[in-house]
């Protein structure tokens, strides 16, 4: 499924007006585009709109829609659930991983990102829903965690992410989205200012809160296959 331009200025209104109601600027908050599963069809379309930035989950289906594209020079966020033996392919094609929750996939992204790129970006991911079987550290792990990772010399950590499971009402939205905030707040690290947060379903809640991405998928492209 196609969106017309109008479509996607109107995400993009809604992000900047999200901000404005909270108090923010309107420019703190960045659309990264959720392409898993849409076509390249749709990412060159959805490029030749003004989109830069687009997030992928699955490895195989990323590389050759990020090869096939070289030629935009898109940025790509690598937002799945990261395994080890995939690390280094990842290294090597994006420019951020909002989804780092292991030591060991840290280190194996520092000794795999190619010298001749710059640092890789990333974010710990935060489960701040406490659900057993979602990815993410606990948040009163997140200070030692972020020490730990103070010596890859080819990580550059800039915040946090969180996918909480789904809330029915704005407040309830907005309480979750909070609690990521305050992890990143209680930090007191000036450089982290990345918050990864907000889906379709939440964006405004997680604006709200404070959200400096919201990661957008079905909103954007409609259905995926
Ligand atoms: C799929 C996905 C999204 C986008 O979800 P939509 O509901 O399509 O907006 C955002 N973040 C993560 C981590 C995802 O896996």
């Amino acid at each position: 499924m196609i969106y017309t331009i109008d479509h996607y200025e109107d995400i993009l209104r809604r992000i900047s007006c999200a901000a404005v109601a909270a108090g923010r600027n309107a420019q703190d908050v960045e659309l990264l585009a959720v392409s898993k599963h849409q076509s390249v069809n749709a990412i060159r379309q959805l490029a030749g709109y003004g989109q830069r930035s687009f997030g992928e989950n699955y490895l195989q289906e990323a590389e050759s829609k990020i090869i096939e594209l070289a030629e935009l020079s898109l940025q790509w966020h690598f937002i799945g659930q990261l395994q080890s033996n995939k690390t280094r392919v990842v290294a090597r094609l994006f420019d951020w991983v909002h989804s780092v929750d292991r030591f060991k996939i840290a280190q194996r992204l520092d000794a795999q990102r190619p010298e001749a790129a710059p640092p890789l970006n990333i974010c710990v991911e935060v489960n701040i829903s406490g659900e057993t079987s979602k990815g993410g550290i606990a948040p009163t792990e997140v200070p030692d965690f972020i020490a730990a990772l103070a010596s890859f010399r080819r990580l550059r950590v800039r915040g946090l992410m969180a996918l909480p499971s789904p809330a029915a009402t704005i407040t309830a939205q907005r309480r979750s989205f909070q609690r990521l905030s305050e992890v990143l707040v209680a930090l007191k690290q000036p450089q982290l200012s990345c918050l990864s947060m907000g889906t379709s379903a939440d964006f405004e809640a997680a604006i709200a809160a404070g959200s400096t991405v919201v990661r957008i998928g079905t909103a954007l492209f409609g259905p995926r296959d």
